[in-house]
């Protein structure tokens, strides 16, 4: 099937990889405050700082036995600080092993300017340039929760798309718990970023596409699952009609006030959708630039 479609979509191997707890208080994802978060050096009650981090060019598995010692303590260093940020993110609520185990496993300081290594693993947004975020670790982990939900125990996502690439790690985080994973970003610079930041990780399974999310991706649809990490007043119809039957779209949905929905595909026609906690992420956009 991916050797059917030649324009679409770019293989990795070319840019070479329920409802919170009630009680936890509602997190935001806040684009507004990640020119702050990246002017803060402090995370203030936050997580502990990543390390001096090591070099950007070499991934994650690559580095791994081969690197000179002051190079591996730099990794393991920041292993150490990605782990506390997965058990923070625990204790926020998010319980799917699939989704702790690849939050734990992508190095995410690879994915912003080495300027803000230091607060890469810190729960908030930060920049990543044309006025865009990267997305907060926590609200990462529970939309790929929210979307995973109610399947039975150990079995893998199929296919699934996300609308929003960004700087790609959200895409990379998915790669780990779906079989195939396709994301959409309308901003061709971003588009080339994600590119350049998800080659060292050599996910074969992960597709990138340059165009306009709203209109999904229908030569590839039904997905099993789509996330939108970006804010429109209403879920694009498109999307929803490329949902698989019984697979779950997680959207945030509104302008000053956001919330997360999680829309079910319940039948031919048919759609539910929950209300699952405030958020605030960049708007959803029409059109590329
Ligand atoms: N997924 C990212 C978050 C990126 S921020 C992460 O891992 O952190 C949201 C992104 O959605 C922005 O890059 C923005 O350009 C993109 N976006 C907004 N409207 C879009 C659309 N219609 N199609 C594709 N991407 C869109």
């Amino acid at each position: 099937m991916k050797d059917a479609r030649p324009n679409f979509p770019l293989p990795l191997s070319s840019v070479t990889s329920g409802v919170r707890k009630p009680g936890t208080p509602a997190p935001f994802a806040t684009p507004q405050t990640a020119t702050r978060n990246a002017a803060s050096s402090h995370g203030g009650a936050r997580a502990p700082q990543a390390p001096a981090p090591a070099p950007r060019a070499p991934g994650y598995v690559q580095v791994a036995n081969s690197a000179p010692a002051a190079q591996r303590s730099d990794l393991a260093a920041t292993e150490a600080v990605r782990r506390a940020m997965v058990a923070r993110v625990a204790r926020q609520g998010v319980s799917d092993p699939k989704v702790l185990m690849a939050m734990e496993t992508v190095p995410r300081h690879l994915f912003i300017e080495p300027a803000l290594y230091g607060q890469a693993y810190v729960d908030a947004s930060l920049p990543i340039g044309h006025n865009q975020t990267i997305s907060q670790p926590y609200i990462v982990a529970r939309m790929i929760e929210a979307m995973n939900a109610s399947r039975p125990a150990g079995a893998t996502l199929g296919k699934v798309l996300e609308i929003g690439t960004g700087c790609g790690y959200q895409a990379a985080v998915l790669s780990f718990v779906a079989k195939d994973v396709y994301s959409i970003e309308r901003i061709k610079p971003l588009h080339e970023l994600a590119k350049t930041n998800l080659r060292p990780l050599r996910l074969s399974n992960l597709r990138l596409q340059y165009g306009d999310g709203m209109l999904g991706l229908p030569q590839v649809a039904p997905f099993d699952g789509i996330i939108l990490a970006a804010a429109g007043l209403e879920v694009p119809r498109a999307l929803l009609e490329q949902l698989a039957i019984g697979a779950h779209l997680v959207a945030p949905v509104g302008a000053q006030v956001q919330h997360l929905h999680r829309i079910t595909r319940t039948g031919k026609s048919e759609w539910t959708s929950e209300t699952l906690e405030a958020c605030h992420f960049v708007p959803l956009r029409p059109g590329t630039i």
